[in-house]
Protein backbone atom coordinates (compact mmCIF):
# COMPACT_ATOMS: atom_id res chain seq x y z
CA UNK A 1 0.00 0.00 0.00
CA UNK A 2 1.03 3.29 -0.95
CA UNK A 3 1.09 6.85 0.42
CA UNK A 4 0.33 9.55 -2.09
CA UNK A 5 0.76 13.50 -1.61
CA UNK A 6 -2.09 15.83 -4.19
CA UNK A 7 -0.38 19.36 -4.41
CA UNK A 8 -2.94 21.92 -5.64
CA UNK A 9 -4.38 25.40 -4.97
CA UNK A 10 -7.67 24.17 -6.08
CA UNK A 11 -10.13 22.34 -3.64
CA UNK A 12 -12.06 21.30 -6.56
CA UNK A 13 -9.42 19.49 -7.99
CA UNK A 14 -7.87 17.97 -5.22
CA UNK A 15 -11.24 16.35 -3.99
CA UNK A 16 -11.27 15.03 -7.69
CA UNK A 17 -7.75 13.73 -7.41
CA UNK A 18 -8.06 12.13 -4.19
CA UNK A 19 -11.55 10.45 -5.20
CA UNK A 20 -10.38 8.83 -8.62
CA UNK A 21 -6.65 8.26 -6.66
CA UNK A 22 -8.91 6.20 -3.21
CA UNK A 23 -11.23 4.57 -6.11
CA UNK A 24 -7.73 2.01 -7.35
CA UNK A 25 -7.88 0.25 -4.16
CA UNK A 26 -3.84 1.00 -4.20
CA UNK A 27 -3.21 3.18 -1.66
CA UNK A 28 -3.07 3.59 2.05
CA UNK A 29 -3.39 7.33 1.76
CA UNK A 30 -3.68 10.50 -0.25
CA UNK A 31 -2.47 13.71 2.04
CA UNK A 32 -3.63 17.02 0.16
CA UNK A 33 -1.31 20.06 0.31
CA UNK A 34 -2.37 23.58 -1.09
CA UNK A 35 1.30 24.56 -1.95
CA UNK A 36 4.24 23.87 -2.69
CA UNK A 37 5.61 24.86 0.67
CA UNK A 38 2.92 22.70 2.48
CA UNK A 39 3.83 19.97 0.38
CA UNK A 40 7.32 19.92 1.38
CA UNK A 41 6.27 19.81 4.96
CA UNK A 42 4.00 16.82 4.70
CA UNK A 43 7.37 14.99 2.72
CA UNK A 44 9.39 15.86 5.30
CA UNK A 45 7.00 14.57 8.09
CA UNK A 46 5.30 11.89 5.86
CA UNK A 47 6.08 8.61 4.42
CA UNK A 48 5.01 9.43 1.33
CA UNK A 49 5.83 7.54 -2.24
CA UNK A 50 4.33 9.78 -5.10
CA UNK A 51 3.46 13.52 -5.32
CA UNK A 52 1.04 14.65 -7.75
CA UNK A 53 2.00 18.89 -8.28
CA UNK A 54 0.05 21.62 -9.55
CA UNK A 55 2.49 23.82 -11.72
CA UNK A 56 0.91 27.52 -10.99
CA UNK A 57 -0.49 28.08 -7.37
CA UNK A 58 -0.10 31.16 -5.28
CA UNK A 59 2.54 30.07 -2.55
CA UNK A 60 5.17 28.18 -3.46
CA UNK A 61 4.71 27.48 -7.26
CA UNK A 62 5.51 23.49 -8.83
CA UNK A 63 8.71 24.29 -10.13
CA UNK A 64 10.09 25.86 -6.54
CA UNK A 65 8.74 22.83 -4.90
CA UNK A 66 10.66 20.64 -7.03
CA UNK A 67 13.79 22.81 -6.58
CA UNK A 68 13.62 22.87 -2.89
CA UNK A 69 13.28 18.90 -3.04
CA UNK A 70 16.19 18.00 -5.38
CA UNK A 71 18.47 19.85 -2.89
CA UNK A 72 16.90 17.48 0.19
CA UNK A 73 19.21 14.34 -0.27
CA UNK A 74 16.00 12.87 2.31
CA UNK A 75 13.27 13.51 0.05
CA UNK A 76 14.98 13.39 -3.62
CA UNK A 77 14.28 10.53 -4.64
CA UNK A 78 10.23 10.52 -4.21
CA UNK A 79 8.76 10.57 -7.90
CA UNK A 80 6.58 13.67 -8.34
CA UNK A 81 4.05 13.59 -11.34
CA UNK A 82 3.14 17.56 -12.91
CA UNK A 83 -0.17 17.79 -13.62
CA UNK A 84 -1.36 20.98 -15.32
CA UNK A 85 -3.68 23.08 -17.34
CA UNK A 86 -0.42 24.42 -19.39
CA UNK A 87 0.55 22.50 -22.84
CA UNK A 88 3.73 24.24 -23.70
CA UNK A 89 6.27 22.44 -24.84
CA UNK A 90 8.58 24.61 -23.25
CA UNK A 91 7.26 23.99 -19.58
CA UNK A 92 7.01 20.32 -19.75
CA UNK A 93 10.76 20.30 -20.38
CA UNK A 94 11.34 22.68 -17.41
CA UNK A 95 9.29 20.05 -15.50
CA UNK A 96 10.98 17.05 -16.57
CA UNK A 97 14.75 19.35 -16.00
CA UNK A 98 13.75 20.25 -12.71
CA UNK A 99 12.96 16.67 -11.66
CA UNK A 100 9.36 15.46 -12.11
CA UNK A 101 9.21 12.15 -13.90
CA UNK A 102 5.85 12.46 -15.74
CA UNK A 103 3.64 14.83 -16.71
CA UNK A 104 -0.36 15.13 -17.51
CA UNK A 105 -2.57 18.11 -18.85
CA UNK A 106 -5.82 18.82 -17.70
CA UNK A 107 -8.17 17.91 -18.40
CA UNK A 108 -7.18 14.33 -18.27
CA UNK A 109 -8.78 10.73 -18.45
CA UNK A 110 -8.95 9.27 -15.17
CA UNK A 111 -7.87 5.76 -16.48
CA UNK A 112 -4.87 7.75 -18.07
CA UNK A 113 -4.24 9.51 -14.61
CA UNK A 114 -4.42 5.75 -12.54
CA UNK A 115 -2.15 4.20 -15.34
CA UNK A 116 0.66 6.82 -14.95
CA UNK A 117 0.49 6.84 -11.45
CA UNK A 118 0.76 2.98 -11.06
CA UNK A 119 3.82 2.86 -13.65
CA UNK A 120 5.54 5.43 -11.31
CA UNK A 121 4.69 3.09 -7.56
CA UNK A 122 5.96 0.05 -9.86
CA UNK A 123 9.54 1.55 -10.27
CA UNK A 124 9.50 3.73 -7.39
CA UNK A 125 9.14 0.27 -5.10
CA UNK A 126 11.71 -1.62 -7.54
CA UNK A 127 13.92 1.36 -6.80
CA UNK A 128 13.57 1.04 -2.99
CA UNK A 129 14.14 -2.71 -2.79
CA UNK A 130 17.61 -2.16 -4.75
CA UNK A 131 18.43 0.82 -2.51
CA UNK A 132 17.60 -1.73 0.74
CA UNK A 133 19.66 -4.99 -0.71
CA UNK A 134 22.35 -2.37 -1.29
CA UNK A 135 22.00 -1.35 1.99
CA UNK A 136 22.05 -4.95 3.59
CA UNK A 137 24.99 -5.46 1.18
CA UNK A 138 27.24 -2.55 2.42
CA UNK A 139 26.64 -3.55 6.14
CA UNK A 140 27.39 -6.86 4.98
CA UNK A 141 31.17 -6.04 3.78
CA UNK A 142 31.94 -3.83 6.47
CA UNK A 143 30.30 -5.68 9.90
CA UNK A 144 31.47 -8.79 11.57
CA UNK A 145 28.94 -11.18 11.44
CA UNK A 146 29.49 -12.55 14.53
CA UNK A 147 30.19 -9.95 17.06
CA UNK A 148 28.58 -6.80 15.13
CA UNK A 149 32.05 -4.66 14.94
CA UNK A 150 33.91 -3.79 12.43
CA UNK A 151 35.25 -6.69 10.30
CA UNK A 152 38.93 -6.67 9.20
CA UNK A 153 38.75 -5.14 5.68
CA UNK A 154 36.63 -1.64 6.43
CA UNK A 155 38.70 -1.32 9.64
CA UNK A 156 42.00 -1.15 7.64
CA UNK A 157 40.21 1.44 5.55
CA UNK A 158 39.21 3.49 8.37
CA UNK A 159 42.50 3.23 10.15
CA UNK A 160 44.14 4.52 6.69
CA UNK A 161 41.67 7.80 6.69
CA UNK A 162 42.94 8.32 10.53
CA UNK A 163 46.09 7.86 9.96
CA UNK A 164 46.32 10.31 7.09
CA UNK A 165 44.81 12.64 8.76
CA UNK A 166 46.58 12.38 12.04
CA UNK A 167 49.82 13.04 9.68
CA UNK A 168 48.34 15.35 7.43
CA UNK A 169 47.13 17.76 10.98
CA UNK A 170 49.90 16.49 12.74
CA UNK A 171 47.53 14.91 16.09
CA UNK A 172 48.02 11.80 17.81
CA UNK A 173 46.83 8.73 16.91
CA UNK A 174 46.84 5.54 19.38
CA UNK A 175 46.30 1.85 18.07
CA UNK A 176 45.51 -1.11 20.52
CA UNK A 177 45.87 -4.81 19.61
CA UNK A 178 43.93 -6.95 22.04
CA UNK A 179 43.68 -11.37 21.95
CA UNK A 180 42.11 -13.00 24.56
CA UNK A 181 44.29 -15.36 27.06
CA UNK A 182 43.95 -19.30 26.69
CA UNK A 183 40.69 -18.71 24.47
CA UNK A 184 41.51 -22.30 22.93
CA UNK A 185 40.62 -23.49 26.44
CA UNK A 186 37.15 -22.03 26.34
CA UNK A 187 36.58 -23.80 23.11
CA UNK A 188 38.04 -26.94 24.25
CA UNK A 189 36.12 -26.71 27.64
CA UNK A 190 32.52 -25.66 27.18
CA UNK A 191 32.38 -25.78 23.07
CA UNK A 192 32.57 -23.53 19.73
CA UNK A 193 29.23 -22.18 20.77
CA UNK A 194 30.21 -21.29 24.01
CA UNK A 195 33.12 -19.53 22.72
CA UNK A 196 31.41 -17.89 20.00
CA UNK A 197 28.81 -16.57 23.30
CA UNK A 198 31.72 -15.56 25.16
CA UNK A 199 33.36 -13.16 22.02
CA UNK A 200 29.61 -11.41 21.57
CA UNK A 201 29.72 -10.56 25.14
CA UNK A 202 32.81 -9.44 25.78
CA UNK A 203 33.11 -7.02 22.33
CA UNK A 204 29.50 -5.60 24.52
CA UNK A 205 32.12 -5.11 27.06
CA UNK A 206 34.44 -3.22 25.17
CA UNK A 207 32.37 -1.18 23.22
CA UNK A 208 31.01 -0.06 26.33
CA UNK A 209 34.82 1.15 27.86
CA UNK A 210 35.08 2.99 24.18
CA UNK A 211 34.45 6.95 23.40
CA UNK A 212 32.04 7.41 20.50
CA UNK A 213 34.99 8.32 17.91
CA UNK A 214 36.89 5.26 18.99
CA UNK A 215 36.73 2.61 16.60
CA UNK A 216 36.56 -1.34 17.04
CA UNK A 217 36.97 -4.15 14.87
CA UNK A 218 37.82 -7.42 15.00
CA UNK A 219 40.91 -7.95 13.39
CA UNK A 220 40.74 -11.89 13.51
CA UNK A 221 39.63 -15.15 15.35
CA UNK A 222 39.83 -13.77 19.10
CA UNK A 223 41.52 -10.38 18.31
CA UNK A 224 40.41 -7.03 18.77
CA UNK A 225 41.79 -3.94 16.99
CA UNK A 226 40.77 -0.31 18.44
CA UNK A 227 41.87 2.93 16.89
CA UNK A 228 41.74 5.62 19.76
CA UNK A 229 41.81 9.17 17.46
CA UNK A 230 43.48 12.32 19.10
CA UNK A 231 44.92 9.90 21.97
CA UNK A 232 49.05 9.98 22.71
CA UNK A 233 50.59 7.08 24.37
CA UNK A 234 50.40 7.82 27.86
CA UNK A 235 46.16 7.92 27.40
CA UNK A 236 46.18 4.84 24.95
CA UNK A 237 48.28 2.61 27.71
CA UNK A 238 44.90 4.25 29.69
CA UNK A 239 42.39 3.10 28.18
CA UNK A 240 44.34 -0.08 27.24
CA UNK A 241 44.41 -0.26 30.97
CA UNK A 242 40.59 -0.01 31.64
CA UNK A 243 39.92 -2.19 28.86
CA UNK A 244 41.59 -4.64 30.53
CA UNK A 245 39.82 -4.36 33.94
CA UNK A 246 36.98 -4.33 32.23
CA UNK A 247 36.81 -7.10 31.07
CA UNK A 248 38.47 -8.84 33.99
CA UNK A 249 35.83 -8.04 35.65
CA UNK A 250 33.33 -9.61 33.11
CA UNK A 251 31.57 -12.74 34.08
CA UNK A 252 29.70 -14.15 30.93
CA UNK A 253 26.82 -16.46 31.12
CA UNK A 254 26.87 -19.79 28.98
CA UNK A 255 24.49 -21.65 30.78
CA UNK A 256 22.10 -21.19 33.03
CA UNK A 257 24.35 -22.34 35.82
CA UNK A 258 27.60 -21.71 33.95
CA UNK A 259 29.75 -18.54 34.12
CA UNK A 260 33.55 -17.81 32.73
CA UNK A 261 35.90 -15.62 33.34
CA UNK A 262 38.15 -14.84 30.85
CA UNK A 263 40.95 -12.00 30.64
CA UNK A 264 42.77 -9.89 27.42
CA UNK A 265 46.00 -8.75 26.79
CA UNK A 266 47.10 -5.91 25.19
CA UNK A 267 49.74 -4.45 22.83
CA UNK A 268 49.65 -0.29 22.62
CA UNK A 269 50.93 1.78 19.92
CA UNK A 270 51.14 5.42 19.12
CA UNK A 271 52.09 7.96 16.09
CA UNK A 272 53.71 10.68 16.07
CA UNK A 273 56.24 7.85 16.19
CA UNK A 274 59.96 7.64 13.93
CA UNK A 275 58.84 4.16 13.02
CA UNK A 276 55.89 4.41 12.23
CA UNK A 277 55.36 5.43 8.59
CA UNK A 278 52.14 3.51 7.39
CA UNK A 279 49.69 1.34 8.73
CA UNK A 280 51.37 -1.91 8.55
CA UNK A 281 54.45 -0.64 10.58
CA UNK A 282 51.46 0.50 12.99
CA UNK A 283 49.87 -2.54 13.48
CA UNK A 284 52.91 -4.38 14.00
CA UNK A 285 54.01 -2.03 16.81
CA UNK A 286 51.14 -2.81 18.54
CA UNK A 287 51.19 -6.41 17.84
CA UNK A 288 54.66 -7.03 19.11
CA UNK A 289 53.62 -5.27 22.03
CA UNK A 290 50.62 -7.85 22.62
CA UNK A 291 53.08 -10.36 22.04
CA UNK A 292 55.44 -9.17 24.94
CA UNK A 293 52.06 -8.71 26.65
CA UNK A 294 51.66 -12.81 26.20
CA UNK A 295 55.18 -13.11 27.13
CA UNK A 296 54.79 -11.41 30.23
CA UNK A 297 52.74 -13.45 31.86
CA UNK A 298 48.90 -12.61 29.69
CA UNK A 299 46.22 -10.22 31.36
CA UNK A 300 48.23 -7.02 31.40
CA UNK A 301 48.82 -4.08 28.94
CA UNK A 302 52.81 -3.62 26.74
CA UNK A 303 53.61 -0.73 24.27
P1 LIG B 1 46.85 -17.14 23.99
O1 LIG B 1 46.68 -16.76 25.41
O2 LIG B 1 48.27 -17.42 23.65
O3 LIG B 1 46.26 -16.15 23.07
O4 LIG B 1 46.07 -18.51 23.82
P2 LIG B 1 44.83 -18.81 22.91
O5 LIG B 1 44.35 -20.18 23.21
O6 LIG B 1 43.82 -17.73 23.02
O7 LIG B 1 45.48 -18.64 21.49
P3 LIG B 1 45.46 -19.42 20.14
O8 LIG B 1 45.78 -18.39 19.10
O9 LIG B 1 46.34 -20.61 20.22
O10 LIG B 1 43.99 -19.92 19.93
C1 LIG B 1 42.98 -19.06 19.56
C2 LIG B 1 41.71 -19.83 19.61
O11 LIG B 1 40.61 -19.00 19.34
C3 LIG B 1 41.68 -20.94 18.62
C4 LIG B 1 40.36 -20.83 17.94
O12 LIG B 1 39.65 -22.03 17.96
C5 LIG B 1 39.63 -19.80 18.75
N1 LIG B 1 38.76 -18.99 17.91
C6 LIG B 1 39.12 -18.15 16.94
N2 LIG B 1 38.02 -17.59 16.37
C7 LIG B 1 36.95 -18.12 17.00
C8 LIG B 1 35.52 -17.95 16.86
O13 LIG B 1 35.02 -17.20 16.02
N3 LIG B 1 34.72 -18.65 17.68
C9 LIG B 1 35.24 -19.50 18.62
N4 LIG B 1 34.38 -20.15 19.40
N5 LIG B 1 36.56 -19.69 18.76
C10 LIG B 1 37.41 -19.01 17.97
MG1 LIG C 1 44.38 -15.80 22.35
MG1 LIG D 1 45.09 -15.31 18.80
Amino acid sequence: MYNVLVIDDSQLLRSNLVRILSDTGLLHQVYEAQDGEEGLRYLRTQKIDLVLTDLAMPKANGFVFLESKEKDPKIRNIPVIIITGSVEIETKVLGFESGAVDYITKPFEPAELIGRVKAQLKIKSLQDELREANQRLEILSTIDELTQVYNRRHFIALFDKELKRAQRYLLPLCCIMGDIDYFKKVNDQYGHIAGDQVLVSITQTLKSTLREVDILGRYGGEEMIFLLPETDLKQGLEVAERIRQSVEATSVPIRPDKEVKITLSLGVAAFPNAEIKGIDDFIRRADEALYRAKEKGRNRVES
